[in-house]
């Protein structure tokens, strides 16, 4: 068989040899997480024959364990990151239309404790300040909410917010804290597979271009003279010769710098983890929404019903190695010490977790 022929084969082991026999390639992508699978399948359509590699499974990194949410980035406003905002509210309403078989609308409902607290602070984060309001009022939930709305107008396809008072909240949600002044509900959406979005993103470049291949678990042994070496975990070693390197490492992306012989310190080092509890009383509170919710301090966290669980999360700590992160007891003390209080009529403890992860 020629190698053209090879390539054309629906086979990912013989395009990948195909590819190693004829040692071009337009465009290697190192890291098959979301980043690296959609630039995959953008380039593929485009006709630029490319190779995407991973160290381990697609989308396994990262992009398996995020809080599952295809939100427009409602805490950017704050920060002024207008911009970010309005691209991801678009992407969003693309992604509820575009992927309907994962993602879906997740009315999002916000708990607030104050009429007006948190302006002053909300007005020095937006001019620079590091530190973000510990107590959002009201007010200033109503202009983030209009603003959010208004950015999430273009292909819009979810209802806007709205606000109620104490009594209707209650009313609405029971198990809330009583000393709630109103809550604010807004849309955004949720992922029920991400692991799997990045796999059909694959596929799709596969089959959109037939001079593309991909290869999981291999590593990247050598990078010289603009020429790559593979080593799969099952198999012989393959190279090639890329007109382009593009690092989609995410978490990983100094070690492949390393690897590349550019080394460089990107990457900050946090990790973030969630808890899933069965917790039928909690999740038939939730009735479908998802509380957005200010911890004892002052950090976002939420929970909602993923698949009949209770997805609780996140925090945000220090960690310096990506192969090494785990949800660690400190954290999950955390995590259920913040729906404690904002539930207090419910009981949560540690044998209510089926599941906890990190990333
Ligand atoms: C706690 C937490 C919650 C989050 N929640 C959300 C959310 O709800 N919604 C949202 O949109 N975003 C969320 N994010 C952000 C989102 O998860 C990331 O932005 C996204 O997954 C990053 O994708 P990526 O492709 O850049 O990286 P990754 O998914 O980490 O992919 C990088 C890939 O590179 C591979 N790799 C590493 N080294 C090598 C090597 N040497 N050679 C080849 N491959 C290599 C890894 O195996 C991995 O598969 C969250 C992030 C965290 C930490």
């Amino acid at each position: 068989m020629s190698s053209s022929e090879a390539i054309r084969t629906e086979n990912p082991a013989g395009r990948l040899a195909a590819m190693a026999g004829a040692g071009e390639v337009d465009v290697v992508i190192l890291g098959a997480g979301i980043n690296g699978a959609g630039l995959f399948r953008d380039l593929c359509a485009q006709g630029v024959s490319c190779l995407i590699v991973d160290k381990a499974d697609f989308g396994s990194g990262t992009s398996a364990a995020p809080s599952r949410l295809i939100h427009g980035g409602l805490k950017y406003l704050e920060t002024g990151e207008f911009r970010l905002v309005a691209q991801s509210t678009l992407e969003r309403n693309l992604l509820l239309k575009n992927a309907p078989h994962y993602v879906s609308p997740l009315p999002t409902v916000i708990p607030i404790f104050s009429w007006s607290k948190g302006m002053l602070a909300a007005l020095r984060t937006l001019f620079g300040s590091t530190s973000a309001p510990r107590s959002r009022g009201a007010v200033l939930i109503k202009i983030g909410l209009m603003i959010y709305d208004f950015y999430g107008s273009r292909n819009q396809v979810m209802p806007r917010h709205r606000m109620v008072g104490r009594r209707q909240a209650l009313s609405e949600m029971p198990a809330l804290a009583p000393s709630i002044v109103a809550t604010g509900t807004y849309y955004d959406a949720k992922i029920s597979h991400p692991e799997r979005l990045v796999l059909e993103l694959i596929l799709d470049g596969l089959q959109a271009n037939e001079a593309s291949a991909s290869a999981n678990y291999t590593a990247l042994a050598k990078s010289a003279d603009g020429v790559l070496t593979f080593q799969p975990e099952n198999g012989a070693a393959f190279s090639v010769r890329p007109k382009l390197v593009v690092n989609a490492a995410g978490p990983w992306i100094d070690d492949v710098n390393d690897s590349l012989g550019a080394p460089s310190k990107m990457i900050g080092g946090t990790k973030g983890s969630h808890i899933l509890l069965k917790h039928d009383e909690l999740v038939k509170n939730l009735a479908g929404r998802m509380l957005y919710f200010e911890a004892d301090d002052g950090r976002i966290c939420l929970v909602y019903d993923y698949l009949g669980l209770a997805l609780v999360g996140s925090t945000d700590i220090k960690a310096d190695n990506p192969d090494a992160v785990r949800c660690e007891p400190d954290e999950v003390e955390y995590l259920l010490d913040s729906v404690r209080t904002l539930l207090p009529g419910m009981a949560f403890e540690r044998d209510q977790i089926v599941y906890a992860y990190s990333g």
